[in-house]
């Protein structure tokens, strides 16, 4: 069964899926003496092996470059939201340094294109994330290359709080508070990584991880939408993320990653007061004792250093 679990007395909120303790790893030796490809559900010629599509882009020869279905093993199922997932290739590639360009502006084209979907049907307060999960230390199950979107009727605690801080400067200062720390990193370049294609990308304030990166738009946008209306701009903004995501791969060693796309809420919010970005996570460092007991994360690399590092590879 699917339930929230709220602790009164601590205030912590846990989602319980019990579907998803069914999905098949691909990572376990034993479930994959192949590795992977034929018994691939996400491989081209398996998609009898998955939902029917709900969202395609389709290549000049007609067939599928990237597609999106309904999790089969989802952690929200209606009314409490929904779950799909972006298939981002009809070979069984991995990691997506190994996509071609015209998949990978498929990719977020699809990405954009969802994020609205959802968003136009979703009540005002409601929230859609867009991650993806690179690696099985970063929580994949299936390598085959592939993104995930959950809709849901309430906005996440996290998000909820940053909402309230973006909307809070505006009325303070009349001003986008992403805008003003943007314009401020450009000109310190302390944790400045580069600029290219109308996106910045920074090192943040406080990474989690070490190398932990964020793209955002250089000009203000809530969301993504301009990459499902452009295919320029869908090429331009995987082009970005391809060099982002290299020089993180070059600089971590082939760490293990999250992608975390930060959109504008549903309805709701000043869409004036919230600019979008996406953050790019290695996962270097375990979440243990300290990082559970305290909800703080402990890294080992400053921002500054790990800009100048990036700022060289990109
Ligand atoms: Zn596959
Ligand atoms: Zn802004």
């Amino acid at each position: 069964m699917d339930a929230w679990l709220d602790d009164p007395l601590t205030g912590r909120r846990v989602r319980i899926a019990e579907a998803r303790a069914k999905r098949p790893n691909q990572f376990d030796d034993a479930q994959n003496d192949d590795g992977g490809g034929s018994g691939c559900p996400f491989c081209a010629g398996n998609e009898s092996q998955t939902p029917a599509s709900t969202a395609e882009a389709l290549g000049a020869d007609g067939r599928w470059l990237a597609r999106v279905v309904p999790n089969r093993f989802p952690a929200y199922t209606p009314p409490d939201g929904d779950h799909e997932v972006v298939i981002e290739s009809r070979s069984h590639r991995a990691r997506l340094l190994d996509l071609d360009e015209t998949e990978l502006a498929a990719v977020v084209r699809l990405w954009a294109e969802r994020l609205a979907y959802w968003r136009e049907r979703c009540a005002a307060g409601g929230y859609q994330l867009l991650f993806k999960n690179e690696g099985p230390r970063a929580g994949a199950s299936l390598e085959h290359a592939h993104s995930q979107l959950i809709s849901r009727p309430e906005a996440p605690q996290a998000i909820r709080r940053e909402w309230d801080h973006a909307e809070s400067q505006l009325t303070a200062t009349g001003g986008c508070a992403w805008c003003g720390w943007l314009e401020r990193e450009r000109q310190s370049g302390e944790r400045w990584v580069a600029a290219a294609e109308g996106w910045a990308v920074v090192c943040p304030p406080a990474p989690r991880q070490p190398m932990e990166t964020w793209i955002l738009p250089s000009e203000h946008e809530p969301g993504l939408d301009r990459l499902a209306t452009s295919a320029r701009a869908s090429a331009a903004f995987a082009a970005v993320l391809r060099r982002t995501v290299a020089a993180i791969d070059a600089e971590t060693g082939g760490a293990a990653w999250n992608l975390i796309a930060h959109v504008a809420p549903a309805a709701g919010v000043d869409r004036a007061a919230w600019h979008c970005r996406v953050e790019i996570l290695p996962r270097l460092n375990t979440l243990a004792g300290y990082e559970l007991a305290t909800g703080e994360n402990l890294s080992t690399v400053m921002p500054e250093a790990a800009a100048a590092r990036l700022a060289e590879r990109f």
